[in-house]
């Protein structure tokens, strides 16, 4: 991910560094190209702007280390910004799930990614923190969508709520909450019906299911190939549902990856995890130090 950016980043930088003094104009063209380098990567335009000023900001009128070129230390500040935008609250890809049944809502369009990172998680929690995870899908339209979870669940070894014809969105998670709770389960999550594009059916039975289940998380999935689509989507779904956090999937692609930059500034919503393949262990913690890392090669 990111391969674009960073390589734009590092060429920007490669002569930067190989210049004795930094001027302001060359900060200034320097972060031009920052900036360009921003929207090649899909970037929205408000966010590369604040980013880019607050950068020039903090480098106008620092006194340089003696230990490091005035190149690198553009590179350091652009290298904190990256981390100031991208970063949440608290350790990256923490949850709150520490009072059982702790549910956890999945939300997105449809072929983001949704039920498959719903598996790939439940994996996770099962594994690495040795939780027990029920999980059920409500995507009632399409039992393809049922099955298809019920499948994952018995690949990884996690439950489903057996599906029962004719239930409804709203009475699957409830059902689903009497039986994490019967069951001695830590955790229940929820995937939620998707749709080809946000509409207000959809928006409608997610919010009819978050009031029942109270979640300590939503998390949104998005197709991280679709940048400022996702973007938008993220926005949408924030401000009609309240998300806690993003999934962005497809990382392993060779999108541009400004969608994480964007999702993070426009949201205000921390991206907890990565999606990075279609297997089950494909899921990993967003790292913003590893991610700022990348950017600037
Ligand atoms: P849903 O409609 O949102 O539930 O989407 P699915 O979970 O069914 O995923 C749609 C397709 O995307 C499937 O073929 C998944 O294997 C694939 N997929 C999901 N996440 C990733 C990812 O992080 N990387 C890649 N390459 N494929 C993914």
């Amino acid at each position: 991910m990111f391969e674009n950016l960073s390589e734009r980043l590092s060429g920007v930088f490669d002569r930067l560094t190989k210049q004795g003094a930094l001027s302001d104009e060359d900060v200034k063209t320097a972060l031009r190209e920052v900036r360009v380098a921003l929207l090649e990567a899909d970037v929205s335009l408000p966010v590369a702007r604040d980013f880019v000023n607050a950068v020039q900001e903090k480098a106008t009128g620092q006194a340089v280390t003696k230990s490091i070129t005035p190149g690198q230390q553009v590179v350091k500040i652009v290298h904190d910004a990256l981390i100031d935008v991208l970063k949440g609250e608290g350790e990256p890809g923490a949850l709150k799930i520490d009072n059982a049944p702790a549910p956890i809502l999945m939300v997105g369009l449809q072929g983001s990614g949704k039920t498959t990172t719903t598996a790939k998680l439940a994996k996770r929690l099962k594994d690495r923190d040795g939780k027990r995870v029920l999980m059920a899908s409500l995507d009632v339209n399409r039992p393809a969508a049922m099955e298809q979870l019920a499948i994952l669940g018995m690949q990884i070894g996690v439950d489903t709520l057996p599906i029962v014809k004719g239930e409804t969105p709203v009475q699957i998670a409830k059902r689903t909450k009497t039986q994490a709770s019967l069951g001695g389960y830590d955790v229940y999550m929820l995937d939620t019906a998707g749709r080809l594009s946000i509409d207000e059916e959809l928006m409608a039975q997610v919010e009819q299911v978050r009031d029942i289940v109270s979640p300590r998380e939503t998390l949104l999935v998005v197709d991280g190939l679709t940048g400022q689509d996702a973007v938008q989507t993220a926005e949408n779904f924030n401000t009609r549902i309240g998300i806690s956090g993003v999934v962005l999937t497809r990382m392993d692609g060779d999108g541009r990856g400004g969608a994480a930059l964007s999702m993070r500034a426009v949201t205000g919503k921390p991206i907890k995890f990565v999606g990075l393949g279609e297997k089950m262990d494909a899921l990993e913690t967003f790292e913003p130090e590893r991610v700022a890392g990348r950017i600037l090669g």
